[in-house]
């Protein structure tokens, strides 16, 4: 057992350089062509959110493969990422998930 388990926090700032960097390329969403703005770059972000708002075009990083499926965790396989708006990220994980049987995905969210 040489593996090392990757901590939640370093794939979170994995994350977050990503999405700059996809950001930096080309600010639109992958899906509707929408202009994406930062998180960071929303000065009042954090008051929405306390709200439970997150405005529609917040920059995400959406992997075209996702994160139940097994492609992503192959070894050498790459996370191919692009940037979506928050509107398109919410919609294609909740396309995504409603493909797959409940009982399904928590068998496959248990494995890490
Ligand atoms: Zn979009």
């Amino acid at each position: 057992m040489s593996k090392n388990k990757k901590g939640k926090k370093q794939s979170k700032s994995k994350i977050k350089k990503l999405r700059t960097s996809l950001w930096k390329e080309n600010s639109q969403c992958y899906y509707c062509k929408t202009l994406t703005i930062l998180p960071t770059d929303f000065p009042n972000l954090l008051e929405l959110q306390k709200k439970g708002i997150t405005p529609d075009n917040m920059a995400t990083v959406e992997h075209l493969y996702s994160r139940y499926e097994e492609e992503r965790f192959k070894e050498g396989g790459q996370d191919q990422c692009v940037l979506s708006c928050y509107k398109c990220n919410q919609e294609k994980e909740r396309e995504k998930t409603s493909l797959i049987p409940i009982e399904e995905l928590r068998k496959r969210s248990k494995k890490k």
